[in-house]
């Protein structure tokens, strides 16, 4: 079965092919809105998307070595995300399945980040530490939903860096210039560690910053305190779910864990418990398409399928209220 999903919940807009048989990625093909000073304007990703989709479905299939009557199912991000966004992925979704006369299927998206770890690594049940743009949970299946054991009480962990990027005149996205400027600082500047239970806050770090550098710290010493800070709280975190839930996998699933530091935060954490850590290569670590696909390919083979009347965008979708059909 040849799947192909659609990606388009914030400012990635991804078309992966799938060989749902031998549950390989035949393409995984992306392009992403970014920007050299200003942050993200849900608008103009909007118009990003538009502008790219054509070709990127047709990049996609030509890697893949795919032609469109060949596809058997078209799986994309409902939800959550930005509506901008989701409306143009939604969109080619709804027109590819009515064209082709092919079922549809529309997943969530963060569910999907936990998915395609199962699918590409020996974890079986793990513990999500899902670090992105707009979202931050530390997720893990219990009694028939995945359940959000904590999370963050304001922004994501990504917006917060991208929003201190536009401090900083650095462009969006910010993480990967945060975490270069990082290694070149030295001095560790004591910032607001806001771990309250077992969800995380950002905001009020946020500010903390801005004060920092009317005060005259240096960027790079911010840059590092700030990872040493956020990551060691979503560590914190993610190791009390490990012990709550008696599990033993970490899987880490979102942008922010391309970002060595977190990497070898939660590596470290996941030796001292005698835990299993599973990292993705970069790729599947960002928002991308192949886990749209996979995760729709499992929900399609438990039997669910999205009508078109029910296939609009879902921007608000929690991750604990999906019907998790196909673990049964
Ligand atoms: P996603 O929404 O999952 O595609 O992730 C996008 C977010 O990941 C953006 O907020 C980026 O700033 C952030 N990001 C990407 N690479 C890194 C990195 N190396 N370190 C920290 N954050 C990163
Ligand atoms: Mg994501």
């Amino acid at each position: 079965m040849i799947v192909l999903g659609i990606e388009s919940t914030a400012h990635t807009f991804g078309v992966s092919i799938v060989d749902g048989k031998n549950k390989k990625v035949l393409s995984n093909v992306m392009e992403s809105y970014t920007t050299k000073t200003g942050g993200m304007i849900p608008s103009k990703v909007g118009d990003h998307h538009v502008e790219v989709f054509d070709k990127v479905i047709a990049q996609s299939l030509k890697k893949a070595r795919v032609k469109l009557k060949e596809v058997d199912l078209i799986s994309f991000s409902q939800g959550p995300g930005i509506g901008h966004s989701l409306r143009i992925g939604t969109f080619c979704a709804k027109t590819l399945s009515l064209l082709l006369k092919k079922p549809l299927i529309g997943v969530n998206h963060c569910i999907a980040h936990l998915e395609i770890g199962k699918m590409m690594t020996p974890a079986k049940d793990p513990v999500l530490l899902y670090a992105s743009g707009a979202n931050t949970q530390v997720i893990a299946y219990e009694g028939g939903k995945y359940r959000v054991f904590g999370e963050t009480l304001d922004m994501g962990i990504g917006n917060f860096l991208d929003a201190f990027g536009r401090v900083l005149g650095i462009g969006f996205p910010a993480g990967p210039k945060i975490e270069e400027m990082a290694k070149k600082g030295k001095n560790f500047v004591e910032l607001p560690y806001v771990v309250k239970g077992m969800d995380v806050s950002f905001g009020g770090l946020l500010t903390n910053l801005k004060q920092k550098l009317k005060k005259g710290y240096k960027k790079k010493d911010l840059a590092f305190s700030i990872q040493e800070t956020i990551f060691a709280m979503l560590t914190e975190v993610s190791e009390r779910a490990i012990a709550h839930t008696g599990k033993s996998e970490l899987l880490l699933g979102g942008g922010v864990v391309c970002n060595k530091r977190l990497q070898e935060m939660a590596e470290t954490m996941c030796k001292e418990r005698g835990a299993k850590c599973f990292i993705l290569p970069n790729e599947f670590n960002v928002d991308n398409a192949a886990m749209i696909a996979f995760l729709g390919l499992e929900m399609y083979k438990s039997g669910m399928r999205t009508k078109i009347k029910d296939a609009s965008i879902r921007p608000y979708e929690r991750t604990d209220s999906v019907d998790v059909k196909w673990r049964e």
